[in-house]
């Protein structure tokens, strides 16, 4: 009979301790495990209970398919990612992966290690600029080239935008000239919604028993949109197309 094993969270920056403590690295579900019960220097990585395959108050309706989608430069949160505590981050992308059966939500492949396409978490929030209110609405399973897409203004830094537009034309089926107007209107509306600071909703997280990582002070976070908006305002052009220059910022 096979002994039972103990899946244990492990960050990444203490894989090494916890491969000297005894835990074991299984390659196809790519997570360490205790052999056995019991391991009591392996305890402090024991796994936490699964998320809940739909957070309390997500909706996986929302915001289907690839679009581009500019995360306000007034907002200090970047990525799920940096958000939660370590060990929550793990739980919470497993499953995340794991119901959208490692494929992209938008275009539906999977991991390719060769072709550095990887899964990847991104958010999708709602807006209430009445009340100034962003909530967390829904996570979402993108591979890198869609995720790309998704943070048009963050490719653009990278050198990347005359890819990631072939790559929403691809997926889309848009025209040309359809993705240039898509991606113009996604700056306009980026624009507008950066100069609200935004109160952040993160109760679909919270709801399921996931800890924030700490946010940073009011005036760090203030120091990050206008950092944001100042690269904005230098190098924003007026013509788009591939090879053009449509915006920066971060956290988009
Ligand atoms: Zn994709």
């Amino acid at each position: 009979m096979a002994v039972e094993r103990i899946w244990l969270d492990v960050p990444f920056a203490e894989k090494d301790e916890a491969k000297a403590a005894g835990a074991r690295w299984d390659p196809t579900v790519r997570r360490w495990y205790a052999p056995r019960p019991g391991v009591a220097a392996l305890e402090r990585w024991a796994a936490g209970a699964d998320i809940p395959e739909l957070l309390p108050g997500e909706d996986r309706s929302l915001g289907s398919g690839l679009f581009v989608d500019l995360v306000p430069s007034s907002c200090w949160f970047t990525n799920v990612r940096s958000c939660v505590v370590q060990k929550d981050w793990d739980r919470l992308r497993r499953m995340i992966y794991a119901r959208a059966q490692d494929r992209c939500e938008a275009c539906g492949v999977g991991q390719d290690r060769e072709a550095k396409r990887w899964l990847e978490a991104h958010e999708r929030w709602t807006y209430d600029s009445t009340r100034r209110i962003q909530t967390l609405k829904r996570l979402i399973c993108l591979c890198t080239d869609c995720h790309t897409v998704t943070h048009f203004g963050f490719a653009n830094i990278r050198g990347l935008a005359p890819q990631a537009r072939a790559h929403l034309i691809k997926v889309t089926g848009m025209t040309p000239s359809q993705a240039d107007q898509h991606i113009a209107k996604a700056f306009e509306v980026w624009k507008t919604r950066s100069r609200i600071t935004w109160k952040l909703d993160l109760s679909i997280l919270t709801n399921a028993g996931v800890t924030l990582a700490p946010p940073p002070d009011a005036a760090a976070r203030a120091d990050v949109a206008h950092e944001t908006l100042r690269a904005e305002a230098a190098g924003v052009p007026r013509q788009l197309g591939s090879g053009s220059r449509t915006g920066t910022g971060r956290g988009q």
